[in-house]
């Protein structure tokens, strides 16, 4: 259901040179182009990425921040013009929220981001946001223009939105789910929006897996019916591998 969707999570890793290097791989990389391909540099890196990297893949941010920019002291400010908050998805689920380039010049939208994740795992477990927190900032999301959404009917658009399966388990371990229990809890999901939102956006929404993701076992994860992408982190610190599991479509 919906376009085949990768992102690449480079988390906080790399330097200027690793990063130009994976930049000039990516932009050489021939790419399936029915995919939509994202990547999330670490934000001192922003600016080189958009700078260098072909319009071809789209930029996200690694976080933001929950209100307006001020005194905030190593925050980031952005301008969404959607987001939404679904607390039964924040506690379980890495969210990826569009953002829509919008008039008013804020951070994000100023150097080319067009996405941010919030409530990787990561982000919980190891820096300590919790729910409430990442929902303080899907709210702020919400209040740019939308205002506060507590109960997900309320989402004026869910276009925009790609959730990502993410066991901890998985992150990082090279354990990597097998493709039917992905699949498995990809159905869990979808049933979830069906019975809470609808069997429409159910349908059209798209689920992806991230953990331990490489070359060699994106193939049989991405024949499952209800995988609908990927979000990538350490193999997305390699060009050529990268593009192996955005070409895993089918
Ligand atoms: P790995 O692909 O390194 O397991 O990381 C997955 C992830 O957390 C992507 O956000």
């Amino acid at each position: 259901s919906g376009k085949f969707f990768v992102g690449g999570n480079w988390k906080c890793n790399g330097t200027k040179e690793s990063i130009s290097k994976l930049v000039s791989d990516l932009n050489s990389a021939k790419l399936e182009p029915d995919v939509d391909v994202v990547v999330a540099p670490p934000f001192v890196y922003v600016d080189l990425v958009k700078n260098s990297l072909t319009d071809r893949i789209e930029i996200s941010a690694q976080n933001s921040w929950i209100g307006k920019g001020g005194a905030f002291t190593g925050e980031i400010r952005l301008k969404p013009t959607f987001s939404f908050l679904a607390r039964d998805f924040i506690k379980h689920f890495c969210l990826y929220v569009s953002l829509t380039i919008s008039h008013n010049v804020e951070q994000l939208t100023d150097i080319g981001c067009k996405w941010v994740i919030l409530g990787h795992s990561e982000r919980r477990h190891v820096i300590g946001e919790d729910d409430q927190f990442i929902g303080k900032k899907a709210a702020y999301a919400l209040s740019q223009g939308l205002g506060v959404i507590a109960c997900i009917d309320a989402v004026p658009s869910w276009d925009n939105v790609v959730i990502a399966y993410e066991p901890v388990w998985a992150i990082g371990t090279g354990k990597v789910a097998t493709p039917q229990q992905a699949q498995e809890v990809h159905v869990a999901v979808r049933d979830w929006l069906k019975k809470n939102v609808s069997a429409e956006v159910a349908s059209k929404t798209r689920i992806i897996y991230g953990g331990s993701v490489n070359g060699g076992n994106c193939a049989e994860l991405a024949k499952q019916e209800d995988i609908d992408g990927f979000l990538v982190g350490g193999a997305s610190l390699k060009g050529p591998e990268f593009a192996t599991i955005v070409n895993s479509v089918t």
